[in-house]
Order: structure tokens, then C-alpha cells, then sequence
């Protein structure tokens, strides 16, 4: 099986690509549009610097080779998301070739990066494109700075896809290059051949044990490269190539061809759909643009971008292994910018081993559980600093500071002064947690018959009805220590 991607990225730029625009979300169609973006005749583009020099970070960072020249061309097409029937983009002379991305356990090969313009957003109203009873066009996004990173069809599956993807993404963030929050934000066009073998190997598990090489038909060659168009999702990414797996397998059992084709992602229905039969590039009459003068990339600006590369997740993995954390939970941190940069704030006054067990876990999961980012949650180094503080002294229990940090995600807020509000605090006093131990051991007789004659898991049972009288606040160390004392 052999698949390649083609993904556009949005670039986390200020102005759009060519006119002084602002870039970035906007919920009221076409107010962030001006003559070019909207392709007025006699409008002239102006290159963006900062949208080439992110792009430039972007290939430095994926090791590519950089042209000390390159150009723009008019790819030319009637659709109305362009309103100069072109689209401005790179063909003959990317912005860099040749780099390479670790991801899914092998080394991923990117073949080219280009620089060009988004189109515009067409929003079909009362429904799907076949269903719709009429389009809208907003011009907000046309002209908005898109990086398109062409892989090597070196996937040999949908889910390496998908882990490059997330690689990719995360790298791009710790450029703030993109932010991957953005609806649309990243877009993906896949293509996907299989070959003999993996067609086959659907139909020997279909209950056979012939071996493939009987059920060869003659004249049965490897599918030809069908293209699924703009799939946005980590998600979807995968599922598509899953279904585009399933259907080409199912195709060849039935003895049809597989032709060579676009189609579409629809995310609802979970199916690819046929668009048209392929067109070459040829075929979109690529001329150069002759508004926009030639970009030499000059040595020094080069040099400024390797000195200032940011340390990426890899580095970072490596960095807290150093320190003796876990190499599951470095990789869990690392993979979230802003979790990584507060985690590194924390363990200068809290022990890294310990804060990691909770970056990479509890506070990593609220999040997710909240879907929000920390960076914008208005949380505060200090907030967490001083919530792990308080359960190292042992001062709140585990469970009471995973409380804590769900309010403090909705209402950020000092965790002491939380504390003050609702009486949180781990319960020390021995004579007080042996009251509610002898409590529950009268409410318990049968775990306590069953501890008795050597079921040594009602212990731990036991433990637990303790800790739940508390409402998780028992000290559970002096809890155990207590418990077996009384048991003798
Ligand atoms: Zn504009």
C-alpha cells in the first residue's frame, strides 16, 4: 500500500498573502477583504515577508533543501472561491525541497513545500453541494497564507498518516507557525495505491487458506493513485483512507476496476465520493506571475532562521528523559507546547518526577475532558505550583488537588484560597480517622470476616469505604497504618 499527503496548513501570519488584509477568523463574512483579495482587475499582489520566512522556518525545521531563488505562478482555474481565476501558488520552483520528518517509527520523506494563497470559503446554504439552494461565497480566507508540505508516498497505512500528521502539527506549533484550533486549519489531500499483494490479502482472510499467489487472476494489476480532496481531522484523516482501503478491496472482489480519480471526503456519512476523474497538472495551464518579482533567499536571513530554530518535542523528549522522567510521560508533555512550557516553569521549585506524573496525567486530562488548551484556561504557574505543593507536604490528597484543578480549569484561582472557601484539607488526626475506621469496620463485618480468613483484598476495600467517609480528604497513609493496627 503506498500513500502520500499533500497537507495545507494555514499560516499564523498577521496579513494575508499578497494584500495588507488581516489574516486569521473572523465570523462576519467579507469585512476583512480589499480589491485584490476579491481579484478586481488592475489589483497587484505584495508578498507577505513574514508568510515566506514562516514558511522558510517550516522547511528548516523539516531539513530541507533550500533554492537560493524562488517564484510564484498562476495556476488558472473557473471556480468562483477565486475571484481572479487564478490562484497564486509555487509550481516549477517550490520554496524547498528534499527534508524529512520522523513520525510512526520511520523516517517520512517530504518531497516539496510550497507557499500560496487559500481560497476563498464557499458555504452551501440548506445543505450538501448536490442539495443546496444557493452558495455563498465569503472572502475572508481568500488570500490567506497557506504552506502545502508534499510528502513522498511512503505511508504504508492509515494510521502512519495520521501519526505524521499529529508529528507535523505539533512541530508547527512550537514554530507558532499554526494553530491547530483553527476550524479548517489543516487540510489534507491524500492519495492512495494498493498494490497486488494488499489487495489480495483481503481476500485470503475471507475464510481461504489458499495462499495469495493461487488466487492470482491474471491480468489483475495494483490499483491506480485515487486522490481524496481536502479531509481536515487527524481523525478523519485516517477513517478515509480506512474506507478508501475497504472499498478499493471490495471493488477488486467483484472484479471492477479501480480507476484512477478524485474524490471527496464527506465526515457525516464516513464515505469517499467519486468527484471526477483525474486531471494531470497540465491540464490547469500554469503560467508565471509576472506581478510578483523573483524572492532570493539570501544567506544571512538563512542563518538567522537555523540559529533561532525553538527546541522541538524531540528535543524535549530527550531533555526530560535526562532529568529521569519516564520516557511515556516526556513524550505525552511534549507533544503540547503550552503544556511543556509550563511543565518546564513548575519543576524549578516542584521535583520534575512528580509534576510530570501529573502534567502527563490528571492535568493533561481535564483538559482533554474540557477540550481547552491550558495557554487558554488563565491558569497560572503559580496556581499549579502551589496545588502540587500541597499534595507533596501532604496537606490535600490526590483526589482532593484533581478536584481543585477542575474548578481552577472553569474559575482559575489561587488553590489556597480555594481551600479557604471549602475545607479541603487532608484529615491528620489519628483519633478522628480511627472513629470513622471503627465506624466502618461495625457497617463492614462481612470484608472484615473475609480479611479475617486470609482475604487479604479486603484490605484494600476496606481502605476505600474509609477514604470515601472522608470525602477523599483521609490521610490514606496514616488510613492504612491504622487500619492494620486495628485489625491484629
Ligand atoms: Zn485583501
Amino acid at each position: 500500500m503506498k500513500i502520500g499527503l499533500e497537507v495545507h496548513c494555514q499560516l499564523l501570519t498577521k496579513t494575508k498573502l499578497f494584500c495588507g488584509c488581516e489574516n486569521g477568523f473572523s465570523s462576519e463574512p467579507n469585512t476583512r477583504v480589499c480589491e485584490y483579495c476579491i481579484g478586481l482587475p488592475g489589483s497587484k499582489p505584495r508578498v507577505n515577508r513574514q508568510a515566506v520566512e514562516m514558511a522558510l522556518r517550516i522547511a528548516t525545521a523539516l531539513g530541507c533543501r533550500i533554492p537560493k531563488e524562488t517564484f510564484f505562478s498562476r495556476k488558472s482555474y473557473f471556480y468562483p472561491d477565486m475571484g481572479k481565476n487564478f490562484q497564486v501558488t509555487q509550481y516549477e520552483m517550490p520554496l524547498a525541497t528534499d527534508g524529512k520528518l520522523a513520525a510512526a517509527g520511520k523516517e517520512i520523506r517530504i518531497k516539496r513545500i510550497n507557499v500560496e494563497e487559500d481560497p476563498a470559503r464557499i458555504v452551501h446554504e440548506g445543505g450538501s453541494i448536490t442539495t443546496a439552494s444557493h452558495v455563498l461565497v465569503d472572502y475572508n480566507r481568500s488570500g490567506a497564507p497557506l504552506c502545502e508540505i508534499v510528502t513522498e508516498p511512503d505511508f504504508s497505512g492509515p494510521k502512519e498518516a495520521r501519526l505524521f500528521l499529529q508529528e507535523l502539527s505539533t512541530m508547527l506549533q512550537y514554530l507558532n507557525a499554526f494553530n491547530p484550533d483553527m476550524e479548517g486549519s489543516m487540510r489534507v489531500d491524500a492519495n492512495i495505491s494498493l498494490d497486488q499483494k494488499d489487495i489480495l490479502e483481503k481476500q485470503s482472510f475471507s475464510g481461504s487458506q489458499r495462499s495469495a499467489a493461487s488466487l492470482q487472476t491474471p491480468g489483475l494489476k495494483g490499483s491506480e493513485r485515487v486522490e481524496i480532496k481536502n479531509i481536515s481531522g487527524f481523525k478523519d484523516i485516517e477513517k478515509a483512507l480506512e474506507y478508501e482501503v475497504v472499498r478499493q478491496r471490495t471493488s477488486y472482489s467483484r472484479k471492477k476496476e479501480i480507476v484512477q480519480e478524485t474524490r471527496s471526503w464527506d465526515a457525516a456519512a464516513g464515505v469517499t465520493r467519486s468527484i471526477r476523474t483525474k486531471e494531470g497538472e497540465e491540464d490547469y495551464g500554469y503560467i508565471f506571475e509576472g506581478d510578483i518579482p523573483k524572492i532570493r533567499v539570501d544567506a544571512a536571513m538563512l542563518k538567522s532562521i537555523r540559529e533561532t530554530m525553538p527546541e522541538f518535542a524531540r528535543d524535549k523528549v530527550r531533555k526530560y528523559a535526562s532529568m529521569g522522567i519516564q520516557e511515556e510521560l516526556a513524550v505525552s508533555i511534549a507533544s503540547e507546547p503550552d503544556l511543556a512550557e509550563m511543565f518546564e516553569k513548575v519543576i524549578k521549585t516542584i521535583d520534575a518526577d512528580f509534576a510530570a506524573r501529573w502534567f502527563a496525567g490528571e492535568i493533561k486530562k481535564t483538559l482533554n475532558f474540557s477540550n481547552i488548551r491550558l495557554k487558554d484556561t488563565g491558569i497560572k504557574e503559580s496556581h499549579i505550583t502551589r496545588m502540587l505543593q500541597l499534595v507533596y507536604d501532604r496537606r490535600i490528597t490526590e483526589r482532593t488537588a484533581e478536584m481543585l484543578f477542575r474548578d481552577m480549569v472553569k474559575k482559575p484561582e489561587d488553590p489556597e484560597e480555594m481551600m479557604k472557601k471549602s475545607d479541603v484539607s487532608i484529615i491528620h488526626d489519628e483519633e478522628k480517622l480511627e472513629d470513622i475506621i471503627k465506624h466502618v469496620l461495625s457497617e463492614n463485618s462481612k470484608a472484615l470476616l473475609d480479611y479475617k480468613s486470609g482475604r487479604k483484598e479486603s484490605f484494600n476495600f476496606l481502605v476505600g469505604q474509609v477514604m470515601r467517609k472522608t470525602q477523599g480528604r483521609g490521610d490514606p497513609v496514616a488510613i492504612r497504618k491504622l487500619l492494620e493496627q486495628m485489625l491484629k
